[in-house]
């Protein structure tokens, strides 16, 4: 007799996926870095309302004790990935590699805190010229210091969301000196220096004298991590494994740039946990 699975088993795990990730995670030094929301945590209607796996971060907890590096690389200050993720043992890479968080302490890019200056006024700007042409409905602005996030997960109309909020997050870029990028349903200004989740994953691997490194990402801000790690890898400076955790927004750029898929963040979680007893099992 055939039973419908239950929702509270795990998803599976793919066996190819699980061996490739222990294969790298075996030469030591070796470092897993992954990222937040959509990868480790579901996303939701707000950032506030976004909660980590439980199993994701028991997983974690349990590679910290087994590899030279875990780390959490998000687009959240540094800090709110701590409390998100709740352990202290992991090192917390904030705003897209312009802060780090380790054990209580953080430490700022100094080029990225002298160019966010204009990032108060910049957001005051996107919101006033959205009110003023009326897509404010649904938009919910978070500054994060270092940089801003416009959330447009709310708009009633997403798409003539995203359409009104370019110009004007251009618009304000130019005055106060930022970019503009983009992820999954939000809009980001940040300070015009070149740092990124790539960069900070160049650093980590020099820092750590990493030899295989396993990341995991599900967005546009990842890619820049996908890519250096590519870059790296064919220059012969370490394994990487890129993991992409899939859903039906996942943007293209995403599908291009990983090495193995997985089918959402449970299934994400369930992986970690693999990883985790496939490690132990040594
Ligand atoms: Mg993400």
């Amino acid at each position: 007799m055939n039973l419908p699975p239950s929702p509270l088993s795990p998803p599976p795990v793919d066996p190819g996926t699980l061996a490739r990730c222990l294969e790298t995670l075996r030469r030591a030094p070796a470092g897993l870095v992954t990222d937040i929301d959509g990868t480790i945590s579901v996303i939701a209607a707000t950032p506030d309302e976004a909660r980590v796996e439980a199993a994701a971060a028991a997983a974690l907890r349990r590679l910290a004790a087994r590899l030279a590096l875990v780390a959490v690389v998000s687009g959240r200050a540094a800090a709110a990935g701590r409390a998100m993720v709740g352990l202290d043992e992991l090192l917390y890479v904030g705003n897209h590699g312009m802060e780090r968080l380790y054990r209580g302490v953080t430490r700022t890019h100094q080029g990225a805190a002298a160019g966010a200056g204009g990032l108060a006024a910049a957001l005051a700007e996107v919101e006033a010229g959205a009110r003023a042409s009326g897509a404010d409905d649904g938009l919910l602005l978070e500054n994060k210091v270092l940089s801003g996030t416009v959330h447009y997960r709310l708009a009633s109309d997403p798409e003539a969301a995203r359409a009104a909020l370019l110009p004007l997050a251009a618009a304000a870029a130019e005055r106060h000196g930022l970019v503009v990028t983009e992820g999954r349903l939000i809009v980001e200004l940040r300070p015009r220096v070149r740092v990124n989740k790539g960069t900070a994953l160049v650093d980590l691997v020099a820092e750590h004298r990493l030899r295989g490194v396993v990341f995991l990402g599900d967005d546009l801000t990842d890619v820049d991590g996908f890519v250096a790690l590519r870059t790296l890898r064919e220059a012969g400076e370490v394994a990487a494994l890129r993991v992409g955790v899939l859903a039906a927004e996942t943007p293209q750029r995403v599908r291009e740039e990983i090495d193995a898929a997985v089918p959402g963040v449970a299934a994400c979680a369930a992986l970690l946990e693999a990883v985790a007893d496939g490690l132990d099992a040594r």
